[in-house]
């Protein structure tokens, strides 16, 4: 390994100054010895002396040469050693391509001159050949793989490895068209049947391609999408478009179409009942919200309400909600049948300084009384910013709007911290209901949070009650309400009346039997 010459230069310098010293001070004693006739002088005894110390010099001279020799291997080795480990740090161990982050460093350094169009190749199944033939048939292929890759590519490509079966290669000063052509004969080098262990084995690449990004690493993400599409679509190589990626073009449509329907009405909103357990009866229902989307049919909530909360388009969709649910039990109101309706509030509606007054127009509106409504909000909500959520919360209560935590047990809240929250009912989340017959653990959650919710004036809802024997062992643990698809599922407005009696009918419900 060479060394820089700079590193060796002072030492050399030093033995240079030393060699003089010593030549000097000879010549020096040798003028004395004659002006002093030393020679003459140096007789009996003293001449031993001399003679000795000739000696001892003569052999200090040997072994001080043998220590500056491995002074001097010592610090070669060194230098190599570092020279090693800053090898290792850029470099693959396997292929002794440049690593991810080498390569990300010759990125940004080389797009400073222009722009550096990105290769990125995946090898297709490679998985297989390491779970079925072993990592050590999976690695000769990679070496072999990169020793192709590495003479097939033109003068000035930069080549690295990025972990796994992923390559990458670096452009400077060529153009897209350019790139395809590298990619394509990269490709076919992949392609050619690779000998491991007298085993021939077949390979295909995908390749993706970016050429503009605002930064490496944007660069690197583009081409990543791209071989994502070229696997896809088994292109073999294809160039980052926007339109490919899942961040940008889909969501952008998926949100023009959101605004348009809440704006057009493609929400609507069906309805579960809650079946009190002492008596089978439906006190109320909630609201859940679908998107009748024209393409893609009925939508579930949880596809399109996240959606809405980041884009803010919740607030409209919250009102669009409460404005049906409320119409609804107006309607049934008319037609002799007293329900409550419980609608899902998100977590920004719990930040809406507005919202209470927008209900309490509606209410007025639709001439209801505001205990025909309640708001389930999460308890991860009210956990967020307690004190503002507090102050929207203490409006609503004070309007006279009841007020539940829903799917309680899958937040980090206390039971003792809700208490503090104007509530009066408690959901307890299906997950621990749906389990309750096979799992002790949740039963005895399901039972110690109804007594703790009971003692804390709390009523208490079980959701997901999916059988009877849920339901009848609810009602043995003292559980006031149940909500699940064994009573009833979500469903349109014109089928709820038709529902809530056929449940009045039915006597393991309405504990008849
Ligand atoms: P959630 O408020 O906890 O609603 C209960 C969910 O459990 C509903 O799902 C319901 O269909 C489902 N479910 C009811 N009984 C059973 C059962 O026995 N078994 C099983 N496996 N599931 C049952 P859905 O309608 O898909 O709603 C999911 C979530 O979307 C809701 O959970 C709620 O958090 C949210 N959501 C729904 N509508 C709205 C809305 O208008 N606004 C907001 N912000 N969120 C909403
Ligand atoms: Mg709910
Ligand atoms: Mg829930």
């Amino acid at each position: 390994m060479a060394v820089g010459p700079s590193r060796l230069a002072p030492l050399r310098r030093r033995v240079l100054r030393e060699a003089l010293a010593v030549v000097a001070l000879t010549l020096l004693f040798g003028v004395a010895s004659v002006v002093w006739d030393l020679p003459g002088r140096l007789t009996g005894p003293v001449a031993h002396v001399v003679l000795l110390l000739a000696f001892s010099h003569l052999l200090m001279m040997v072994f001080g040469k043998r220590r500056s020799d491995d002074l001097k291997a010592e610090h070669l080795s060194r230098a190599a050693a570092e020279q090693d480990l800053l090898h290792r740090a850029r470099h693959d161990d396997l292929t002794g391509l440049l690593s991810r982050s080498a390569l990300l460093e010759e990125l940004t350094r080389s797009r400073e001159a222009g722009p550096v169009p990105v290769l990125l190749i995946d090898l297709d199944r490679f998985k297989d050949v390491n779970d079925v033939l072993g990592h050590a048939v999976g690695d000769a292929m990679l070496v072999q793989i990169a020793d192709r890759l590495r003479d097939e590519l033109p003068s000035g490509a930069v080549l690295g490895r990025l972990g796994g079966d992923e390559f990458a290669v670096l452009l400077p000063g060529r153009g897209e068209a350019e790139a395809v052509r590298v990619a394509e004969s990269a490709l076919a080098a992949v392609g050619r049947p690779v000998t491991v262990e007298g085993t021939v084995l077949e390979l295909e690449g995908s390749c993706g391609i970016a050429t503009e990004a605002g930064t490496a690493a944007d660069l690197l993400r583009h081409a990543d999408v791209a071989v994502h599409a070229a696997k896809e679509e088994h292109a073999g190589v294809a160039v980052y478009r926007p339109s490919m990626d899942a961040d940008s073009g889909t969501q952008l449509t998926l949100v023009a179409d959101l605004r348009r329907a809440v704006r057009d009405d493609e929400l609507v909103v069906h309805y579960q009942p809650r079946v009190r357990l002492s008596d089978g009866r439906v006190l109320g229902v909630e609201a859940l919200v679908r998107w009748q989307h024209p393409v893609r049919g009925l939508v579930p909530p949880s596809e399109f309400v996240p959606l809405a909360e980041q884009t803010g388009l919740i607030g409209a969709l919250t009102d669009a909600v409460l404005g049906q649910a409320l119409a609804a039990c107006r309607r049934w109101r008319d037609e002799g049948l007293d329900l409550t309706v419980a609608v899902n509030l998100s977590v920004r509606g719990l930040f809406d300084a507005g919202l209470a007054d927008r209900i309490a127009a509606l209410l007025h509106y639709l001439d209801l009384p505001a205990s025909c409504l309640e708001l389930e909000i999460t308890e991860s909500a009210a956990m967020r910013d307690p004190g503002r959520a507090l102050e929207v919360l203490h409006r609503l209560r004070d309007a006279g709007i009841a007020l539940s935590v829903d799917d309680y047990g899958t937040g980090h809240a206390s039971l003792a911290y809700l208490t503090r929250l104007p509530v009066s009912t408690l959901k307890i989340d299906r997950s621990f209901v749906q389990t309750m017959e096979l799992d002790a653990s949740d039963r005895t959650i399901v039972r110690s949070t109804i007594d703790l919710a009971h003692g804390l004036g709390l009523r208490v809802v079980a959701e997901g009650v999916e059988t009877r024997a849920a339901w009848d062992e609810l009602g043995r643990l003292g559980c006031d309400d149940a909500q699940g698809y064994w009573l009833a599922r979500p469903q349109p407005f014109e089928d709820v009346a038709p529902c809530v009696a056929a449940l009045r009918e039915r006597p393991a419900v309405s504990r008849t039997s």
